[in-house]
């Protein structure tokens, strides 16, 4: 699929200029959005089908529609905090065009009914806070923020928030706690953020890529963007593929492609001489899919009946080279660095599974520590206050599912090492059954 709507021209020298912006049609969208009353741009949302871009993969305007109608304070929240690895998509957006996230955010804002809103960027995107900071300047400057915009009755404040860096603020509830100055940790939900959000106040808060389509929608009209991709995955999205891959990059798509069009085709595939081994379809929390799945078409409901899920949209692939320990560890790890400490199936359990793998990996393992290790990830799925716990508990068990016999043949050549010799047997009904 050759239709660019986010990427086109993204390379422009000069894009993240108001002034090249303008150039290339920007803000006009606005413009016609401004001549149309709420309800109609929320319907053209609403039309469009676009589902969130972050990870959850809401319907976009389904979740603006949410906010309560009236006269109280409401907010927009753009969630930049990109931190899911393998995902480097908006990071690329907001570098190179930030003015299309600063007008995705002023109609999005409209069609809620919200007049103040933020940007909550991660820490260590220095680069790309400052080319936001001196855009959303350009953008008042304009009349494009601020009071009665271009003439209209809607107004808006935009600021920008600079995180500290932690993973769990690209919670949207930790998020909020964040934004209102407090330690980033999830809220029990309900209330959810359109009822009760920043401030106790409605809330909309969006995906940076999901904002930045928005001028596209308007632009083209909500039915005609929803001709793009496959019917419940409509438009295009972007890939970031990273991994074992000769091209790593992002990638515009429409959704619905095959994914060997998007590893081989776009991103080169592994070197020469290696095979995929396994690919994580939507970042490094989405349970793992083999060379098998390759051929599956790459949209939302597809990677959800593979047992998966497109996630954030960033492929990372494994090639034959790495050995699935070295994958396992590398996700338990950060994802243990990263909990809150709030709930126990996530606390302990990304701790449980840390030191499991180190034990089967220093040679000390038993087939019986791959059931445990299976066992515990079961107990966290589901049972967490937020999605961090299964952040780690679905890849983890796709690999142990999936890749059981390489973990047996790493444990015993581990066990060699460490001069153990071969691992006892244990049945598995020992773990698994009630019976004590
Ligand atoms: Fe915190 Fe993990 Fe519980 Fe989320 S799942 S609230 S990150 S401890």
């Amino acid at each position: 699929m050759s239709e660019k709507l986010l990427f086109d021209r993204i390379d422009e020298p000069g894009l993240h200029t108001l002034e090249v912006y303008e150039r290339r049609g920007g803000y006009q969208s606005l413009r016609k959005a401004l001549g149309m009353s709420r309800e109609e741009v929320l319907q053209h949302l609403l039309d469009s089908g676009l589902r969130g871009r972050g990870g959850a993969g809401f319907a976009m305007g389904k979740k603006a529609s949410f906010l309560p109608r009236g006269t109280m304070d409401k907010y927009l929240v753009c969630n930049a905090d990109e931190s899911e690895p393998g995902t480097f998509k908006d990071r690329e957006l907001m570098q190179k065009c930030p003015h299309m996230l600063i007008e995705g955010m002023i109609i999005a804002a409209y069609a809620a009914g919200a007049n103040r809103s933020f940007i909550y960027i991660r820490g260590e995107y220095e680069l790309q806070a400052r080319k936001l900071e001196a855009a959303i300047e350009e953008a008042r400057n304009a009349g494009y923020l601020g009071e009665n915009i271009l003439g209209s009755d809607h107004s808006l404040t935009l600021t920008l928030h600079r995180g500290a860096g932690a993973y769990i603020c690209g919670e949207e509830t930790a998020l909020l706690d964040s934004l209102e100055g407090k330690r980033g940790n999830p809220r029990l939900k309900p209330p959810f953020p359109a009822n009760q959000g920043l401030y106790q106040g409605p809330t909309l808060i969006n995906n940076v890529e999901t904002l930045s389509t928005v001028p596209h929608i308007i632009r083209l009209g909500g039915k005609e963007y929803a001709k793009l991709g496959t019917e419940t995955s409509t438009g295009t999205k972007l890939v970031s593929v990273s991994g074992n891959v000769q091209r790593p990059g992002n990638y515009e798509i429409e959704l619905g492609i095959p994914a060997r069009e998007i590893i081989y085709g776009l991103a080169g595939g592994p070197e020469p001489g290696r095979e995929v081994k396994l690919w994580f379809p939507g970042g490094s929390s989405s349970p793992v899919l083999t060379a098998a799945e390759l051929d599956l078409p790459y949209d939302f409901d597809t990677m959800a009946k593979a047992g998966s899920m497109l996630g954030s949209g960033a492929i990372i692939v494994v090639d034959d080279s790495v050995p699935v320990m070295n994958v396992a560890l590398k996700l338990a790890r950060f994802y243990r660095h990263e909990s809150c400490g709030k709930c126990t199936p996530c606390r302990e359990g990304t701790n449980w599974t840390v030191k499991m793998l180190e034990r089967i990996d220093r040679g000390e393992g038993t087939p019986m520590d791959l059931d445990i290790l299976a066992s515990v990830q079961e107990q966290i799925m589901g049972n967490c206050l937020c999605v961090l716990g299964d952040a780690m508990a679905m890849p983890i068990s796709s690999l142990v599912a999936k890749f059981r016999d390489e973990f047996e043949e790493h444990m015993e050549r581990a066990r060699e090492r460490a001069g153990l010799g071969a691992a006892p047997a244990v049945p598995t009904p020992a773990i698994a059954g009630a019976t004590a």
